[in-house]
């Protein structure tokens, strides 16, 4: 995809072609099928001799729209958008993979996403090894001749660690291993991992991309070679995006870059302040200088993110304390939301894992995350004070 213009200006004028009433902002096309001019059409259109729109479960001028844009800020040359991110996940490992193939993947990864590692691909007999995210010389010792994928996301979730992309990209190649990022903590604004050598980037876009917790969506872009496999899998099992979610998120794309500032730069306050209280143990947020992969971080993203993580003192209790306090933020399981929310991973999204489990992926009982919001930032941090007192 031919990038013209900067960021900011491709995410608000990249844009499907007028439509005979001249509007000024794109339309909802809010249809299942499209017509054909007669025989001859249907039947190029079928063959695939022409590109065009012939069943929104293949392709919709929405979710084509949203591709672009996702497209052009990744620097992807095509993609496909998903009902979800899990939805973009699962597809595009699954057309991916054959029986018997094995992915090597961080263990810190998104919940849903290593449940399908573990839980659901050995039916397939597709197998995986786990790499900890600060061992990346671990990775060579895993590959074997069936070894088809590295998997990652940088930052991870909920410990808010950083994966050096260059060096990720450089294993991949050396081992010819397809490379898979999930950049939805960081946005294409923050980072766009195929400069660094992923072949595929995939998203969640009910997080920044929405930004106001509204829908559900996910995409996945990369090289035309492997989109298109993720295609024919994809048009054919029915995971894709509704017409309507794909033009709520194409407008959100128009704020992107103006709302994940602000939401960056609240979180860095944020974290400035959480970094001198007493009743703080730790607190982790990329560009903190006091974090271990602060100078990767500066190398790989334009800004910190969303979300900070930290400790209370007094473990589980104290936690406990602190969120039954919190008066403003949203206890809720969502991020990247113009709203604020604080979430206790050891007791909600993380508990079916053992305390052993949750160590290893670095989160502790009195671990608290805040995908910091966009209200003003004083009010975010008086709420937090008031909790903590
Ligand atoms: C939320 C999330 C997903 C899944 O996206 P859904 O839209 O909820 O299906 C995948 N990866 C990461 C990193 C996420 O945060």
């Amino acid at each position: 995809m031919n990038k013209k213009y900067e960021f900011e200006t491709e995410a608000i004028r990249t844009q499907l072609e007028r439509s005979q009433f001249l509007e000024h902002s794109a339309p909802l096309y809010l249809t299942s099928s499209f017509v054909f001019e007669d025989a001859e059409d249907m039947r190029a259109s079928f063959a695939e001799e022409k590109e065009r729109n012939i069943y929104s479960r293949y392709s919709n001028p929405n979710s084509s729209e949203f591709i672009e844009k996702v497209c052009k800020m990744e620097g992807a040359e095509d993609g496909f958008a998903f009902a979800s991110g899990m939805a973009a996940v699962f597809s595009t490992l699954a057309a991916l993979l054959n029986s018997g193939d094995h992915i090597i993947s961080a263990r810190s990864v998104f919940g849903s996403t290593h449940s399908l590692f573990t839980n659901f691909f050995p039916k397939w007999n597709i197998s995986h090894s786990f790499f900890k995210i600060d061992e990346l010389h671990t990775i060579e010792e895993m590959v074997t001749p069936r070894t088809k994928i590295l998997y990652a996301e940088t930052p991870t979730n909920p410990g808010v660690d950083v994966l050096d992309l260059e060096e990720l990209g450089k294993i991949a190649k050396k081992h010819n291993l397809i490379l898979i990022i999930d950049n939805c903590f960081a946005s294409p604004y923050l980072q766009q991992p195929i400069k660094f050598g992923a072949d595929l980037v995939i998203h969640s876009g009910t997080k920044l991309m929405d930004g106001q917790g509204r829908v559900l969506a996910g995409i996945t872009v990369g090289s035309s070679e492997l989109v298109d496999k993720v295609y024919r899998f994809s048009r054919i099992t029915g995971p894709a995006l509704s017409p309507f979610n794909a033009w709520v998120l194409s407008k959100s794309l128009e704020t992107l870059a103006l709302r994940v500032d602000r939401h960056c730069e609240n979180a860095l306050k944020l974290a400035q302040y959480l970094e001198q209280h007493q009743k703080v143990n730790w607190v982790k947020y990329p560009f903190l200088k006091s974090h271990p992969k602060f100078e990767i971080a500066k190398k790989q993203m334009k800004a910190g993110g969303c979300v900070v993580a930290f400790e209370v003192k007094g473990g589980l209790e104290e936690g406990r304390k602190f969120f039954d306090a919190i008066q403003l933020l949203s206890l809720s399981a969502n991020l990247g939301d113009s709203r604020s929310i604080v979430t206790h991973p050891a007791s909600t999204t993380h508990s079916k894992l053992s305390a052993e489990e949750r160590a290893s992926v670095g989160i502790s009982d009195g671990s608290v995350r805040i995908s910091v919001g966009l209200e003003n930032i004083n009010d975010i941090i008086q709420d937090i004070e008031q909790a903590l007192g």
